[in-house]
């Protein structure tokens, strides 16, 4: 097993080297040039590929289980801060594990993790009811969470989003096709804290792209 993973790692590698001509590398050899600061959730299933086809030089990725700002604010920061990127997306996911550890009680895992799932309470509600009622609030703490994580997001760059040089998108990646937009789609939640649909189609940013796709309930 874990020599077909060691033989995956150095086939695959080979693949890229062999695939990406010296040139590729060049413009980034001495700084990077990320567009895009991306917060999002470890789980394999989400990959900044969803977004972007090839993320080297253009996504800064800052992954934490329940895609939370707190445990990583630091590299949150740096995206923002530094790398000056115009764009921070926060990007949740449907069937989110920490979401769902959260909900079902998390009191037996170790202190790191009850640490990081800890930075959920402020957004999410505790599991009541039955399984229907699970998978309902499941979805409707996704949401939240988005929410809320954007919400922390333009209180702490309040200042770059006023001058117009940073945007907040919050954003749910929907492997289930739970939210009728398809599967695999990045349903967006809000831009810079606006959630009407409407009123995201009549931004300025917003025109002419085929929004209406990724736009949700
Ligand atoms: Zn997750």
């Amino acid at each position: 097993m874990v020599r077909d993973i060691l033989q995956g790692i150095i086939a695959n590698n080979g693949s890229f080297v062999d695939s990406h001509e010296e040139t590729f590398f060049t413009p980034h050899m001495s700084a990077q040039h990320p567009r895009i600061t991306l917060v999002s959730c470890c789980d394999s299933r989400v990959q900044p590929h969803v977004i972007e086809p090839d993320p080297i030089d253009k996504v800064f990725t800052v992954e934490t289980i329940g895609n939370q700002m707190a445990s990583a604010q630091g590299s949150v920061d740096y995206g923002v801060l530094h790398l000056h990127t115009p764009v921070l997306l926060i990007m949740g996911h449907t069937d989110c594990g920490a979401v769902k550890a959260f909900m079902k009680g998390y009191e037996k895992e170790n202190d790191a993790i009850k640490g990081e799932l800890d930075n959920l309470k402020a957004a999410l509600e505790p599991s009541v009811g039955t399984n229907a009622a699970f998978d309902e609030q499941l979805m409707e703490n996704i949401w939240k969470n988005v929410d809320h994580q954007v919400n922390a997001a333009l209180k702490r760059y309040r200042s770059l989003v006023a001058e117009g040089s940073l945007t907040v998108i919050g954003a749910i990646y929907d492997f289930l096709g739970a939210l009728g937009k398809g599967r695999g789609r990045v349903v967006i939640a809000s831009i810079n804290g606006i959630t009407d649909a409407g009123k995201i189609k009549s931004m300025p940013i917003a025109q002419g792209l085929a929004i209406d796709q990724c736009l949700g309930v």
